[in-house]
């Protein structure tokens, strides 16, 4: 679970480093195509009322490519920062919602497996990476 309760971040910070299933931050494979744990690191720091949330985030996301239409997978990282209002000493920062969120909100329209993807033939249906267009 990525939720911290407010008394256990204190003035020096609190860091953290946890690997987490997506089903734990409440995300299913249909809603985002992730094929490893997520490995997480984050350091909160409390200033006053704020606590401020730097996140990075490690995984392997799957993906189609947009020209050839192969399916591949690669290993990105992202770094996330949050702020969060401390209302009360009770408070609970939930950086798995905040996770989430950007998560769904981020995903990739357009992805190639390679810069020079050349594709597939519109003629034989070859994938030009691999094969040659047997068109002639
Ligand atoms: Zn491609
Ligand atoms: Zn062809």
């Amino acid at each position: 679970m990525l939720k911290f309760p407010i008394k256990d971040i204190t003035s020096a910070g609190l860091n953290v480093s946890q690997d987490v299933e997506l089903s734990e931050i409440g995300l299913s494979q249909q809603e985002v195509d992730v094929r490893s744990p997520l490995s997480v690191n984050a350091v909160l720091t409390r200033v006053d009322n704020t606590v401020i949330a730097d996140v990075t985030v490690n995984a392997e996301y799957g993906y189609q490519c947009a020209r050839c239409l192969e399916d591949f997978a690669r290993q990105k990282s992202r770094e996330l920062h949050f702020d969060f209002e401390v209302a009360s000493p009770m408070d609970v920062i939930d950086v798995g919602e905040e996770i989430r969120q950007e998560m769904i909100l981020n995903i990739p329209q357009r992805v190639l497996c390679s810069k020079d993807c050349k594709g597939i033939c519109a003629g034989c249906g070859a994938n030009l990476n691999i094969e040659k267009c047997k068109c002639q």
